[in-house]
């Protein structure tokens, strides 16, 4: 796929989605599933007898419409509340894909957030970048001569995947959250007692986690990435000082099953895992700055391979960048862990 900027925004291109797809579950514990959603956010359902709670809202209305079909499969019973973790894309841009009457909620900031960070991108991406990446590809259909050849088919390819894309991306549309919060909210449903919390920020400025208290289950959105590099966007509030914080206090709690925002559904030392990776690169940017090293030269030692993680790698100096940047302002002495 040649548009792969703003995969946070907007999610990776599918290739052949249909109604009837559904993706696999995971029973993380009674009533309760993960969706190791490959096209965006991982998602969480539980289900009721008054009704179905999900956990994020997928990439595009078609990864949502295919999240509520793989709902469909489990349960008859309706969605009633979907929980949104934090304002970016791969989580938020599916909410067209859910039932109407569906009760959306998120901590407060997170529509000013969607308005500021995604809404423009989605409008360059609808009126530009895809419209002039679909025009790039038929003028090379056009010029090539032989229409049977390997190059023509798999730029073929590329083009009805990239039109796919493009409808399913013209469908994305924002929609207020019904309920917003500031710190806690304690949501009761059909004797299940589900806990948003506001840790602050972290991730995201707006990052909250969803605690199925009955069950020991915790969704923390993007505060973990399960075995992969994180995400760390500076305008959109990260603060790794605190993220750590907040992985450190969460990994007091009982809690047994971890589902990360990216990756596998992990157990609870998939939270000292993340932070450890904090950690981690943190004491090895601080050893090379005692070195005398600058931001520049610090990025070119550090690599990939010293961490036990798969996947983002083209993330791994842009964490070094903010947690340098971090470590400055802050100061050594009080980054202390
Ligand atoms: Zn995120």
């Amino acid at each position: 796929m040649k548009i792969t900027f703003l995969t946070v925004f907007l999610a990776v291109f599918s290739l052949s989605i249909t109604a009837q797809d559904v993706f696999e579950t995971i029973e993380v514990s009674y009533n309760l599933y993960a969706i190791e959603n490959p096209k965006g956010g991982n998602v969480a359902f539980l289900v009721t007898r008054k009704g179905v709670l999900v956990v994020d809202a997928g990439s595009t209305p078609s990864n949502a419409e295919k999240i509520v079909n793989t709902i469909r499969t489990i349960t008859k019973k309706p969605i009633k509340y979907l929980i949104l973790t934090h304002v970016h894309g791969d989580h938020t841009n599916g909410l067209a894909g859910f039932p109407k009457d569906v009760k959306i909620i998120a901590h407060k900031s997170l529509e000013k957030n969607y308005k500021e960070f995604n809404q423009s991108n989605i409008t360059n991406y609808k009126n530009n970048v895809l419209p002039n990446h679909l025009s790039n590809l038929k003028a090379k259909l056009d010029s090539i001569e032989d229409k049977k050849s390997t190059e023509y088919n798999t730029i073929m390819e590329d083009y009805n995947s990239s039109v796919d894309y493009y409808e399913d991306v013209k469908r994305i549309k924002f929609r207020t959250p019904d309920i917003t919060f500031e710190d806690f909210y304690t949501l009761k449903l059909a004797g299940e007692r589900i806990v948003l919390e506001y840790v602050g920020p972290g991730h995201t400025s707006d990052n909250i986690v969803v605690k199925f208290s009955n069950h020991n289950v915790i969704h923390t959105g993007d505060l973990v990435f399960n075995k992969t590099f994180p995400y760390l966007i500076i305008e959109h509030g990260v603060d790794v000082y605190n993220w750590i914080r907040i992985l450190d206090d969460l990994y007091k709690e009982n809690i047994y099953t971890v589902i990360p925002g990216h990756g596998e559904v992990g157990r609870k030392i998939t939270l000292k895992y993340q932070s450890d990776y904090f950690k981690d690169l943190s004491h090895k940017i601080e050893d090379f700055m005692d070195s005398g090293n600058n931001l520049e030269e610090i990025k070119n030692q550090i690599k990939p391979k010293d961490f036990n993680l798969k996947g983002n790698e083209s993330q791994l100096p842009v964490n070094i960048e903010v947690i340098y940047s971090e470590l400055s302002n802050k100061g050594r002495d009080w980054w202390k862990f």
